[in-house]
């Protein structure tokens, strides 16, 4: 079995790494060669959250599950609140093949989704970034997403705007201008990226222009909620995986309000593979609703596991 400890991922997997893994795996799903496991989330006590998403990538040769939650206690120890560590196991014989840090992984992929999406079906000529939420995944997915566009400009929201110079610094070292908004300058933006932890809708369908493309990133569980329904209704709306979409993603509030019909989302896993046409106007709006699947943490940890191997920083253990 080996261990790749999670202060080797930084040294090991990049954005790129992450992208080729998540955007594999994502056909895969569209394919049925891959499917996630019911997800399991408990409530501790004290705001305690622990929980596992698993899955088998049939094609990749991946099965295995990401073990993780959220202790707000641990500020005060000194570690981080979200905590999560990926198992994997051999499909053939059900034996465990590796241990894997999985605190940066799950940025990783979670930020290679929203720029997969961006680079499928956003605009071409996109040249305004719009960021909503300023917390830690919103810097890893401003740096993906400029890998995929030739931005000019970063418009920025935050509910805490305390929090956005450190977004601004990030924007600064891409080489972006990067300007605190109000909502309302969101129609600015050729693709916005929502990332926040919001109960309720903060970006609204008036504060996005035609044309634009979305990715919702915040909205992983039920009851959040990042964008007005009515948005959902007007846009092409794609997802990772749809069962989580209108369960604990941004979709779950417009199928439940009966705006938008569930048969209506396109997993992106099929514009990937060429089986959908994705963006097909400049003017229409598409939107992601990136729920994050377990398969996601199982793909980019399978490739932190390859690339320890081929660079001898693997920890080998008999087991
Ligand atoms: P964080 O705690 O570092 O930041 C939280 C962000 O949400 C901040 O920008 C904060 O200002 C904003 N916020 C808090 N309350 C708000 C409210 N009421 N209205 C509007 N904004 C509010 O969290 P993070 O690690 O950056 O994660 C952000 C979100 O992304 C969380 O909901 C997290 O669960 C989710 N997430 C999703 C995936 C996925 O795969 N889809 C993966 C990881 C994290």
């Amino acid at each position: 079995m080996i261990i790749v400890p999670e202060s080797e991922i930084a040294g090991l997997v990049s954005a790129e790494d992450a992208f080729a893994a998540v955007e594999a795996t994502f056909a895969a799903m569209a394919r049925k060669d891959a499917y996630n496991f019911p997800v399991v989330r408990e409530a501790l006590g004290e705001g305690r959250q622990y929980g596992f998403k698993s899955g088998l990538d049939r094609a990749g040769g991946v099965m295995g599950l990401k073990s993780g939650g959220y202790f707000p206690g641990n500020a005060e120890r000194g570690i981080p609140n979200h905590q999560s560590t990926v198992f994997l196991f051999d499909p053939e014989s059900g034996r465990p093949t590796a241990m894997v840090g999985g605190n940066l992984l799950t940025a990783l992929r979670t930020a290679a989704a929203s720029a997969i999406s961006i680079d499928r079906l956003a605009r071409k000529d996109a040249k305004v970034l719009g960021m909503v939420g300023a917390g830690h995944q919103a810097q890893f997915q401003l740096r993906a997403a400029a890998k995929v566009r030739k931005f000019e400009k970063v418009v920025a929201w935050n509910l805490h705007p305390e929090m956005l110079p450190k977004l601004g610094a990030v924007a600064e070292e891409l080489g972006l201008p990067f300007e605190a908004v109000p909502l309302e300058r969101m129609v600015e933006a050729d693709v916005i990226i929502t990332i926040t932890s919001s109960p309720a809708a903060s970006l609204m369908s008036a504060h996005v222009s035609p044309g634009t493309h979305l990715a919702c990133m915040g909205t992983d569980t039920k009851g959040k909620q990042e964008v007005e329904p009515a948005l959902l209704a007007r846009a092409k709306v794609f997802t990772d995986e749809v069962a989580q979409s209108v369960t604990i993603g941004e979709a779950q509030h417009a199928v439940a309000n009966g705006s938008l019909a569930e048969g209506d989302i396109v997993e992106i896993g099929r514009v990937i593979n060429g089986d959908h046409p994705g963006r097909t106007s400049d003017d229409e709006i598409t939107l992601f609703d990136g729920t994050g699947v377990g398969l996601q943490d199982l793909a980019v940890a399978s490739a932190a596991v390859d690339l320890a191997v081929t660079r001898g920083v693997a920890v080998k253990v008999e087991f």
